[in-house]
């Protein structure tokens, strides 16, 4: 056999498997699956890729290939400026719902919830695939309303069943497929009969994060390596969609950046915990104090003043990071902030780490104006602009832009504004 035919057999038999495993919303909602209205069938598509962690400088200190022809050809902005805090859930949420995480109210990657009197968690499947915690309206959400057809391989959200609707074909996360499936069934979802072709996709790779956690934002070697296979994938998946012949606009984004932590900078989470007083919800860089007594929350908060050392103490309503005056209950009353360069991590976490021999890793969670915490925003299709560079700018405002695109309404109780974006689609549209 050739090795285009064996190639091509490779795709087929990955296209196979993956359609096996393909779930569809109809399976979780009851209800039969979407197909495009007449209207639906109409708009272009939009193809939204996450990279988690993906800083806004690693383009230009590495120049992957595909992605920098990508860029050079599209639109860029100086950085995507995260959410607070700074964490994978929160963020990926507010994208696709342009809501603050105060307002959607996935608030954390833990986070406590007063409602149900229990403690969501990303590592949970039950509560990641429980629709009830997640507010707003997803974009495959508002898309499927307006009667077209969504496809999902992976993004935060998109495995719960949110007012009893899902993207019509999505898949369970499951960190360890391998990027080129992802990608060919990307590839596969655009060849689908008109009625049944997604005209938004999104998608979802862990990579960067990964490598940047393990060691560091500052290992060149490292970070390059995963880059550049990272690279060949999106490669793969650009040369696919532009194959299709139609209309797709791709943007690619990212959750947050990574900054440098020492091992020896980590906090034990266990010099705040006092279960018998308060709860401790710990995201690294953010600590949310639920005091079990209410009573107690002034006394509660001067204890903990006054152990301050590498960390701040304040009153959720005083805490520097949020933009807007935080109203959801489920921060709690009391936020701890590490000092720059320092991250909490239970007494397990940091004895782990230090038997693997770790010096330097990489965190993130921190206050989003830290130019670490940010982001990228890449996009090219039909729909933009060619070559244009906007400054850094919200990751709420994404939402707005995709609805325009799609000709989806824009909901009116969101955050986030087509006018902070608007400027990179082209005139022509
Ligand atoms: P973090 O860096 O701790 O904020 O979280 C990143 C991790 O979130 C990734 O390494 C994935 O393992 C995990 N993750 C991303 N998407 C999902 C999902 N849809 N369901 C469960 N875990 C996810
Ligand atoms: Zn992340
Ligand atoms: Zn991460």
């Amino acid at each position: 056999m050739t090795k285009k035919k064996s190639l091509l057999l490779l795709i087929l038999l990955l296209n196979m498997a993956v359609l096996l495993s393909c779930k569809s919303g109809a399976e979780l909602s009851n209800k039969k699956p979407t197909i495009n209205s007449k209207n639906s069938l109409e708009k272009p598509y939009v193809l939204l890729i996450s990279l988690d962690g993906f800083r806004w400088d690693y383009v230009e200190r590495f120049k992957p290939p595909h992605l920098s022809n990508f860029i050079k050809n599209g639109v860029r902005a100086e950085s995507l400026i995260p959410s607070f805090p700074s964490k994978t859930f929160p963020n990926h949420y507010s994208i696709a719902t342009g809501m603050y995480p105060d307002k959607h109210g996935i608030i954390g990657n833990s986070f406590y919830d007063y409602k149900k009197n229990l403690t969501y968690s990303i590592r949970d499947r039950v509560m990641v695939e429980d629709g009830t915690f997640y507010g707003g309206l997803p974009i495959w959400i508002q898309a499927d309303k307006a009667n077209m057809v969504s496809a999902s391989y992976f993004f935060v959200g998109s495995e719960a069943n949110i007012q009893n609707l899902s993207p019509t074909y999505f898949h369970k996360y499951d960190g360890s497929i391998k990027n080129d499936v992802r990608v060919a069934q990307a590839i596969n979802w655009l060849q689908l009969p008109p009625k049944n072709r997604p005209h938004i996709i999104t998608m979802y790779f862990s990579n960067m994060d990964d490598t940047g956690h393990s060691f560091g934002p500052n290992n060149d070697e490292e970070l390059q390596k995963t880059l550049f296979a990272l690279d060949k994938t999106l490669g793969t998946l650009f040369d696919g969609v532009k194959k299709s012949g139609l209309p797709v606009n791709i943007i690619i984004v990212s959750d947050h950046g990574m900054a440098p932590v020492s091992i020896s900078n980590f906090i034990p989470t266990e010099i705040i915990k006092d279960d018998d007083l308060f709860l401790t919800i710990d995201n690294g860089a953010l600590l949310n104090i639920h005091p079990k007594n209410k009573d107690q929350t002034e006394a509660i908060f001067q204890q903990l003043k006054a152990k301050e050392t590498n960390f701040k103490v304040y009153k959720t309503i005083n805490t520097p990071g949020f933009e807007y005056i935080p109203k959801n209950k489920n921060w709690g009353a009391i936020q701890i902030i590490p000092d720059n360069g320092y991250y909490f991590s239970s007494k397990r976490g940091i004895e782990y780490r230090k038997k693997n021999a770790e010096t330097v890793v990489g965190v993130h969670g921190y206050h989003p104006d830290n130019k670490e915490m940010q982001g990228i925003f890449y996009a090219n299709g039909p729909a933009f602009k060619k070559g244009y560079i906007i400054p850094s700018v919200k990751n709420i405002h994404i939402y707005p832009l995709m609805c325009k695109i799609l000709g989806l309404d824009i909901p009116t109780n969101i955050d986030g504004r087509l006018t902070a974006l608007e400027n990179v689609l082209s005139n022509d549209k």
